[in-house]
């Protein structure tokens, strides 16, 4: 091994790694910690991209819980993250070609909206947001302006939150067919179970009630410059504080003696010692390229083979030569939750629905004097049309421009059932498959969320000594979720070496 020696390596910078490098180094500036990022700039899928000056996010589109004093804003205002950030209101506006529902960040407005559309079910709705509310009011009192109950606040969860306590272990699916019996409502009241891609049987009702309902009691945000610019500010902050980044440096190997992580390998074969590594690399590239089967226990070999990824998707990138001022920032066309998240669990892909994001109409430093930027995203099977032509027998490069464009064009034709005649004034169109989302980020099969929900998710500690996991792969996806298990992995460490 050559010269180089860190405390801590963290391989990747999501979420989970940046969340792990700022722990580290706003905690203990002496500390010599670096991350290494195969991409040539930060965030993974907390990211974004400008092209022909329109500027698109290419995955997160919002963050939960960082209004003023809010969980995840004091953590990162507490790093030193210098981000400024712009409330998304309306949440959403769901548009169906027989009604439009807009989700404010407001509950009672949002009731009243409700109402409006389902007036016969005012009282159920009514009845429904009691226990939506009690929930989030008894979790927000006792973890206050944390975010991540620790096991002391779990037994005080227990002990003194009735309402968190009798729906602990009922699934959001229980919570909604309890109270709505009108199953389009349902549906509506469901579509932030697509922020997870499962469906509500698969999704518990305390989790539903402060996450997936937080947006419209505690408002939904959105990071100035977009996420672009909050991937680089977490990635500035961490720097200020002593870390290192170094950008298309991919980690080949983790190595391992005795049992104990003892440094990295890089794809030039460069050899860089580190105390400690954290891995915020996809579970199963962790395991098998990073470590090596030959390094594990078959028993774990088998139970990281049997994890099944999360869902992946579609998204077109469109810039125009209009503004769309008259148009909300967030609208779903279309979107019937199960029908929705059961076609795409069968491999199916024929959309009928879109999700349409436009930047420019929340944050006006985006804005293009040209026209505006949209974003179209939908979910999408990984092993489409022999994964997106690319196993075919035909040319692949042909065959996967040749599906591209077919759902390119899917795409902008159940957009123009929103804005019309939105074909005529395009001018930069261009799209990500499944196969794009992994090459950018290395989740394999370009999973959105990492491992799929509902199954028992791998260890933060892994079976080798000193090397541990953050991110989506082990704590669950979604931005704070991802970047809390980052702190917590830096946590760990932080014990350990106060221990030595
Ligand atoms: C389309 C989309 C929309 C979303 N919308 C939202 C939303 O609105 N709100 C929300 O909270 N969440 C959202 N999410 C989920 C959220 O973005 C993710 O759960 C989270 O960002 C994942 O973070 P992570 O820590 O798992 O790291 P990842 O994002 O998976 O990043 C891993 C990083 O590690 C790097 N890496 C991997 N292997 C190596 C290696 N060997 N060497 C060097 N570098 C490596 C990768 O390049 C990447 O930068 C969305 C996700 C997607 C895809």
């Amino acid at each position: 091994m050559d010269d180089e020696n860190f405390d801590v390596i963290i391989i990747g910078s999501g979420m989970g790694g940046l969340g792990a490098g700022l722990k580290l180094q706003s905690e203990n500036p002496k500390l010599k910690t670096l991350i290494l990022e195969q991409h040539n700039i930060p965030g993974g899928y907390v990211n974004g991209f400008k092209r022909k000056g329109y500027y698109f996010d290419s995955g997160a589109e919002g963050l939960v819980y960082c209004g003023e004093g809010q969980a995840f804003r004091m953590v990162l205002d507490k790093f030193g993250v210098d981000q400024e950030y712009i409330s998304i209101d309306p949440v959403e506006t769901m548009q169906f070609p027989n009604r439009k529902i807009i989700m404010h960040a407001n509950g009672e407005k949002y009731i009243s909206e409700l109402i409006k559309n389902f007036p016969n079910e005012q009282d159920e709705i009514r009845s429904f947001f009691r226990v939506i509310e009690s929930i989030q009011e008894e979790f927000l009192s006792v973890v206050k302006g944390k975010f991540d109950p620790s096991f002391r606040e779990l037994i005080k969860i227990v002990l003194t939150c009735p309402t968190l306590r009798k729906y602990a272990t009922k699934s959001f699916d229980y919570l909604l067919t309890k109270f709505i019996t009108n199953v389009e409502l349902r549906d509506i009241l469901s579509v932030y179970c697509l922020w997870l891609g499962v469906s509500s049987k698969k999704i518990k009702a305390t989790l539903a009630a402060v996450v997936f309902f937080s947006p419209y009691y505690q408002g939904h945000y959105y990071p100035k410059g977009g996420m672009l610019a909050f991937a680089n500010n977490l990635a500035k902050a961490y720097t200020a504080n002593g870390g290192e980044v170094r950008y298309k440096t991919k980690t080949k190997k983790i190595i391992i003696e005795n049992g104990k992580a003892v440094g990295v390998q890089l794809e030039d074969e460069t050899l860089i010692k580190g105390k400690w590594i954290v891995s915020n690399s996809d579970i199963q590239k962790t395991t098998f390229d990073l470590i090596g089967e030959e390094k594990l226990s078959e028993k774990y070999i088998e139970y990281i083979s049997g994890l099944e990824k999360s869902v992946t998707g579609f998204a077109v990138f469109l810039g125009l030569d209009i503004h769309l001022d008259n148009y909300p920032s967030h609208i779903a066309y279309n979107i019937k939750a199960e029908s929705y998240l059961e076609r795409i669990a069968k491999g199916n892909y024929n959309p009928e629905e879109v999700l349409i994001r436009i930047p420019d109409k929340i944050d006006p430093s985006l804005r293009n004097e040209k026209g505006s930027a949209l974003t179209f995203l939908t979910f999408a099977p990984y092993y489409l049309d022999e994964t997106w032509g690319t196993s075919g027998e035909k040319d692949q490069k042909e065959r996967y421009t040749e599906i591209k464009e077919k759902y390119t064009e899917r795409l902008i034709q159940i957009a123009e059932k929103v804005i019309p005649d939105l074909s005529k004034h395009i001018v930069y169109k261009d799209s990500a498959t499944p196969l794009t989302f992994e090459r950018y980020t290395l989740n394999s099969q370009g999973a959105w969320y990492g491992v799929r929900k509902g199954q028992k998710r791998p260890k933060q500690q892994t079976p080798i000594k000193n090397l541990l996991l953050a991110g989506g792969n082990t704590q669950g996806a979604g931005v704070p979720s991802c970047f809390f298990s980052g702190i917590k992995a830096g946590e760990r460490i932080l014990k350990k070496l106060k221990k030595k």
